[in-house]
């Protein structure tokens, strides 16, 4: 760990950068920093085993096996979400499922609308995560559902849904099943021998890169088979494969320095013990957050049970001397950079409990909460009104 005991741990010069406790971009190890103090060309042999690298090493941290490919892609999360939905989902014939409960799952099912894709939903809210029965019923209800989408971690929340017992009813059915795996993969277990024909994570989550590209696990008799339906040039994913295979090369400028930074977080991530151990740290992280957050007085909006560890979100406190604004400004100035709530619901504020922290920064941000709260005069933490 990078001096954690430091309020600040900004790199040489930048000291008095924050603490990023938010879901991506998140706080990287300076070793994650430091790899991108060089200038790599992307024709380069060096630069091109880089990328086989990182393919590779993604395939055998998803449990793939010889059957599996991984495309990347530029740019964040939501461009490989979109090269996804565009390359498999059905034109007109069929109709995707997307189960959502929260703004990602909504924003799959916006794509897929955009792109004139046939799609319905089920929608659970933005606390509550669906069941393998409700999967199963909608399925059952419409026979015309060929392909589901569901989100592994919604960061909306902070939520994690069942991804392994749908994959059964929905495997059971022979349907298709994607996953949007951005905010867990690398820290919650995932094998895609459980049935996941698809799964879409980035550089920015758990694996503790910086941002700049995502990427694309997939079935490659889909891959195959998905020639000339994208709707993009840019974004399409058979096309993106078909470069790297030939030559190693990305069809267009590829984000250099985030992919030979993230080649040293996976690094990195091997070293620390892997899934398990960045989980462990993770849980470690959401527990004394949590524990000190409810000693304080605030309440979360997930039970224990259904909270993930990557980001926590608590119910914002109903004394009337609470301004959120000034809460993050005041936690800003002392180094640490929360985020805001998004329920459609309930007002509220989120902490992200991922990215290069561990226990000592958690009872700090807890510290400079207090301090904080000390300051505004707030001292009823219940929350609104629902
Ligand atoms: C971060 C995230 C995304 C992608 O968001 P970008 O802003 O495009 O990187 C998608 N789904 C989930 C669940 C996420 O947490």
């Amino acid at each position: 760990m990078d001096k954690p005991t430091q309020r600040f741990n900004g790199p040489p010069g930048q000291e008095d950068m924050p603490y990023l406790l938010t879901p991506g971009p998140l706080t990287t190890s300076r070793g994650v920093k430091a790899a991108m103090l060089a200038d790599w060309g992307s024709r380069d042999v060096e630069f091109r085993r880089v990328v086989a690298e990182i393919r590779k090493g993604l395939l055998g941290l998803a449990g793939c096996d010889e059957s599996y490919e991984c495309v990347i892609m530029q740019g964040s999360g939501t461009f490989a979400i979109e090269a996804a939905l565009g390359a498999f989902c059905p034109k007109d014939d069929a109709k995707t499922l997307v189960v959502a409960n929260g703004a990602y799952g909504d924003r799959a099912a916006a794509i897929l609308a955009r792109l004139g894709r046939p799609v319905s939903k089920i929608d659970k809210g933005d606390s509550a995560a669906p069941s393998a029965e409700d999967v199963a019923q909608a399925l059952d209800a419409d026979p015309a559902i060929s392909h589901v989408w569901i989100i592994h971690c919604e960061t909306t929340s902070g939520i994690v849904n069942p991804i392994t017992a749908v994959a059964r009813e929905v495997k059971r059915r022979g349907k298709t099943y994607m996953v949007d795996a951005m905010s867990s993969f690398g820290a919650l277990p995932l094998d895609m021998g459980d049935g996941i024909d698809v799964m879409v994570s980035s550089s920015n989550k758990c694996i503790e890169g910086v941002p700049g590209f995502s990427y694309v696990l997939v079935k490659r008799d889909m891959l195959l088979a998905s020639k000339g339906m994208s709707h993009s040039v840019v974004l399409d994913l058979y096309e993106q494969w078909k470069g790297l295979e030939a030559n190693g090369q990305f069809r267009f400028t590829p984000p250099t320095h985030a992919l030979v930074a993230f080649h040293q977080a996976m690094a990195e991530h091997a070293e620390e013990g892997g899934v398990a151990a960045r989980g462990r740290r993770y849980a470690g992280n959401a527990r004394i957050l949590i524990k000190g957050m409810r000693d304080m007085g605030f309440t979360t909006l997930l039970s224990d049970n259904e909270a993930g560890p990557i980001i926590q979100t608590f119910l914002t406190p109903r004394d009337p001397n609470f301004d959120f604004e000034q809460f993050y400004e005041d936690l800003r100035r002392r180094g640490f950079a929360i985020y805001p709530g998004k329920l459609t619901k309930r007002p509220s504020f989120r902490i992200g409990t991922i990215g290069k922290v561990d226990e000592r920064v958690m009872q700090a941000v807890l510290a400079a909460i207090r301090e904080v709260l000390a300051g505004m005069k707030v001292t009823d933490l219940r929350p609104l009104e629902a």
